[in-house]
């Protein structure tokens, strides 16, 4: 086979006991899963907004944004249950680009993912001890979670992933939130077929076992806009297509009915500066139908220290995103301030 063993990774037990995560911090952890699943199934009432850079590039700057979203939180915590994004895989369209902190620890040097998978326990870590948020992140490659799943209150199945199988079983045997986005297409019947597989059980091969999943009734949508066959951005965030999601919903028995809208990627056409009136829309279409106000139980926002995104040519900027735009975060901070006046 034409695959060359670059080093060795020691097991997923191994790894964790190097940067362990302590009792008190598992226990933090913990009651931020339940939260979040107290949201999804309908217990708290609080809206949840997924929020943070499209990739977490540097650990100084997001911890630095991290802790100014902590200072936010504090403001907004009885309305908002407000959700970091530490994304550390990135998806790339043709493979290509920086794929993430988990890959590459410093996006300057050559790939590391043995320093990588450290570094980026070490990030989560920090963030859970320093502001005591939940931490999101995608599930890009299923064999990597075994990694980190101690420290993950929220995963993401992106786009690009929502269609594949393996996603789906791992999905299932997952005790936090899942969330499936809609695939790049926008054909919502294959987010909703994920949807359904995470809920069931199902017998696989996992982490050198063959393993049996309980079906995770936390499993939802992300709607995210979709691109045709023009490459144009096509937004799913309109009140239409939040009526046809409750339809799917209800047709398909599932558990949990709940749609978050991603306010960026194909909703805006990576205009990141047009997601304060995205997520305003949806705010207003909340509020006129009791239905959609149950189903939309949250949003998602990328953002950043500084707006905007570096450009192919420019060295690493600290606190811009590597990867898709971003609102910079004194507009983010008034935005969290305008949704959680709204709901
Ligand atoms: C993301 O959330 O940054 C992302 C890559 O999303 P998508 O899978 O929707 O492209
Ligand atoms: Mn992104």
């Amino acid at each position: 086979m034409s695959f060359k063993n670059v080093r060795a990774i020691p097991s997923p037990e191994a790894i964790r006991s190097l940067i362990p995560i302590n009792e008190e911090l598992a226990k933090i952890k913990k009651e931020n899963d339940r939260q979040i699943a107290d949201v999804i199934t309908g217990k708290d009432k609080r809206f949840i907004v997924i929020v943070g850079p499209c990739s977490a590039d540097d650990e100084e700057a997001v911890l630095e944004y991290m802790n100014k979203l902590k200072e936010v939180r504090g403001q907004v915590n009885d309305k908002l249950l407000i959700v970091p994004r530490v994304y550390t895989g990135k998806p790339r369209t043709t493979g290509d680009g920086y794929k993430g902190m988990m890959h590459q620890p410093d996006p300057t040097k050559e790939p590391n993912m043995l320093e990588g998978i450290l570094a980026i326990r070490k990030m989560f870590i920090r963030v859970i001890e320093e502001t005591g948020m939940p931490i999101s992140d995608e599930m890009l490659y299923p064999s990597n979670l075994p990694f980190v799943e101690d420290l993950l209150s929220y995963i993401a199945i992106g786009a690009r992933s929502v269609e594949n199988q393996q996603h789906r079983l791992t999905a299932s045997g997952i005790d936090c939130a899942v969330g499936m986005k809609n695939p790049t297409s926008g054909d919502l019947t294959v987010m909703f077929n994920s949807i359904k597989a995470a809920q069931h059980s199902h017998n696989f091969l996992y982490n050198g076992h063959e393993v049996q999943t309980t079906g995770n009734p936390l499993a939802h949508a992300i709607m995210r806009g979709s691109v045709n066959k023009h490459g144009n951005n096509i937004p799913n965030y309109h009140y239409e297509d939040l009526i046809l999601a409750y339809s799917k919903f209800i047709e398909g028995n599932f558990k949990n009915p709940t749609v978050i809208v991603d306010a960026n990627h194909s909703n805006s056409g990576k205009k990141y500066f047009e997601q304060p009136r995205i997520v305003k829309e949806i705010l207003h279409s909340r509020s006129y139908n009791d239905y959609i106000r149950e189903m939309v139980k949250g949003v998602m926002i990328e953002s950043y220290l500084v707006e905007g995104n570096q450009t192919g040519s420019e060295p690493h900027v600290y606190g811009k995103s590597i990867t898709d735009p971003c609102l910079g975060f004194e507009d983010t901070k008034e935005l969290l301030l305008d949704i959680a006046d709204r709901v």
